[in-house]
C-alpha cells in the first residue's frame, strides 16, 4: 500500500471538501448527520435526498465510480476512496437517493445488460428521475435465495409475474425493480431463475410499507398478480438469472463494506463519552470505557485499512471477489458494537427518544442501537457473510 497522495489527488480532494460542506449545508440545514436525523417527516426526507442527488449528478459526483462511456465520472480509483472518505466524514449518502442503481443495478447491467437496456435505463439512474429497488427476498426466501417462488411465464412478448416479494427497500419510492423469478419449476434450483427488469408502475403490482423498529417505513411488501413484463427486459439468459444476481450481489457487498460511516460514529461516541458521566466519573476517564473507544478507534483504522488494501489490490488489476464479504461483515458488526456500548453509556437515558424531555443528542443513539441490527442482515447476514468467507476465502469445508 502507498498512503501518499499526489499533488492533483489533494486538489480534488480540497475542491471535493469545500463542494460538499457548502451544498450539505444548503441542502440538509443545520442536521449534522442526514441519514440518522429524522426530525422532518420521511416526505420531506427524501425531498432533500433527490435535491442532493440533483446536485451531485450536476457537478459530476454521483457516479465517479462509473466510466465516461455510461455518464460516470471515470474517475480513478484513489479519486473514488478520497470521495468515500470525504463523503463519510460528512455522514452524507455515498450514492446520493439512487444507492441499488448507482452501487449495484447499474454496474450489472454494464457488465451483463445488452445495448438497448444499457441505453435505456443507465443515463436515467445518473439523474434520479427513475429510482431504483431490488426484489430479490421473499417471505420463504432469505439466506436461501435460490429457494425462490415468485413465478414468470412466458406469453406471447411477455412474461407474466406472480407471487409475492418482502423486504423490498424503497419500493414505496422507486420507479423501476430489478426483479429475480422462477421460470423453470422443474430445473435445479439454481438453474430455473431469470432476472427482469420491472416498471413498478405495471398494473397488478401492489406495494405495502412495513413499519420497522425504529418506526420507519423504509421496506415493503410487494405482491404481483398477472403482471406483465416485457421480454426484452430479461437481463442475461431465459434461467441463467442466478448468475446475474450474484452479479449484483458482488458489487452489493462491496458497498456495503464501504458505505456506512462508522469511524465518523466512533468519533461521535467519544464525544458522548466527553459529556456523559460512567460509574460516578466522567465517561472518557473511565479505563473501562477508555478501552472500549480504543478498541473501537482500532478496528475503524483497521477496516479504513483494508479497504485501501482491497483498493490497491484493484489498482494492480484483481477484481473484488468473496472477501468483498469481510468489509461488509466488519463493517456492519462494528457498527452495532458501537451503538450498543452508547446504549450502555447512557444507561436509562438509552430509553429516551427523540422529542422526550431529558433525552441526548436528541435520541440519535437509541434510534442506531435499532437500526444498526437491521444492517447486519441486510445483503447477506452476518452468518451467512461468516460461511463465504470460511468456505471461499479460507477454503475450510462446507459446515
Ligand atoms: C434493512 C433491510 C433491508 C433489506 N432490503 C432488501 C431489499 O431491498 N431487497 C431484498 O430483496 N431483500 C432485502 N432485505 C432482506 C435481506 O436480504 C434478508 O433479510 C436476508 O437475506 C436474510 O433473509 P431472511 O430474513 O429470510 O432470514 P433467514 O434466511 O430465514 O435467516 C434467519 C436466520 O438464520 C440464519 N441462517 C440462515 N441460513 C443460514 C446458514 N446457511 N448458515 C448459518 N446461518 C443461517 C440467518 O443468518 C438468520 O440469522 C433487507 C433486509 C433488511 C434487514
Amino acid at each position: 500500500m502507498d498512503f501518499r497522495y499526489t499533488p492533483e489527488q489533494e486538489a480534488f480532494r480540497t475542491r471535493l471538501r469545500e463542494w460538499l460542506e457548502h451544498n450539505k449545508a444548503e441542502v440538509f440545514g443545520e442536521s449534522t448527520d442526514p441519514l440518522a436525523d429524522r426530525d422532518e417527516d420521511s416526505d420531506t426526507r427524501w425531498q432533500k435526498m433527490l435535491e442532493w442527488h440533483r446536485r451531485l449528478y450536476e457537478v459530476g459526483y454521483v457516479a465517479l465510480h462509473w466510466s465516461k462511456e455510461w455518464g460516470g465520472g471515470g474517475a480513478s480509483l484513489v479519486e473514488q476512496a478520497i470521495y468515500q472518505d470525504e463523503v463519510l466524514r460528512l455522514g452524507l449518502p455515498l450514492y446520493g437517493a439512487n444507492q441499488l442503481a448507482l452501487d449495484r443495478i447499474g454496474p450489472t447491467l454494464m457488465f451483463l445488460g445488452t445495448d438497448e437496456q444499457r441505453r435505456r435505463y443507465l443515463p436515467k439512474m445518473l439523474t434520479g428521475e427513475e429510482i431504483w429497488c431490488q426484489g430479490y427476498s421473499e417471505p420463504g426466501a432469505g439466506s436461501d435465495l435460490a429457494g425462490l417462488q415468485t413465478r414468470a411465464v412466458i406469453d406471447g412478448d411477455d412474461f407474466v409475474v406472480n407471487g409475492q416479494k418482502v423486504w423490498t427497500s424503497l419500493a414505496q419510492r422507486a420507479h423501476m425493480q430489478v426483479l429475480l423469478v422462477r421460470t423453470d419449476a422443474n430445473a435445479p434450483k439454481h438453474r430455473g431463475i431469470s432476472y427482469l427488469l420491472v416498471d413498478m408502475h405495471t398494473p397488478g403490482i401492489t406495494v405495502r410499507p412495513l413499519v420497522q423498529i425504529t418506526g420507519e417505513a423504509d421496506f415493503n411488501e410487494v405482491f404481483y398478480d398477472n403482471v406483465r413484463v416485457p421480454r426484452k427486459n430479461l437481463v442475461g439468459e431465459l434461467n441463467q438469472g442466478w448468475q446475474v444476481s450474484i452479479a449484483t450481489l458482488m458489487y452489493e457487498r462491496v458497498s456495503g463494506g464501504t458505505r456506512h460511516p462508522v469511524e465518523r460514529t466512533i468519533n461521535e461516541l467519544v464525544a458522548l463519552a466527553r459529556d456523559v458521566e460512567f460509574a460516578g466519573m466522567p465517561a472518557a476517564q473511565h479505563p473501562y470505557v477508555r478501552q472500549k473507544l480504543a478498541q473501537f478507534a482500532s478496528e475503524g483504522l483497521c477496516l479504513r485499512l483494508s479497504r485501501y488494501r482491497s483498493l490497491t489490490a484493484q489498482l494492480n488489476g484483481r477484481v473484488p471477489g468473496p472477501e468483498s464479504s469481510y468489509g461488509k461483515l466488519h463493517a456492519t458488526e462494528l457498527n452495532l458494537r458501537v451503538a450498543m456500548f452508547a446504549d450502555e453509556l447512557l444507561g436509562p437515558y438509552a430509553q429516551l427518544e427523540r422529542g422526550s424531555v431529558g433525552t441526548v443528542e436528541n435520541g440519535r443513539w437509541p434510534y442506531r442501537v435499532l437500526r444498526a441490527r437491521g444492517l447486519t442482515i441486510a445483503a447477506g447476514s452476518s452468518e451467512i457473510q461468516h460461511n463465504i468467507i470460511g468456505e471461499r476465502v479460507l477454503k475450510l469445508p462446507k459446515g
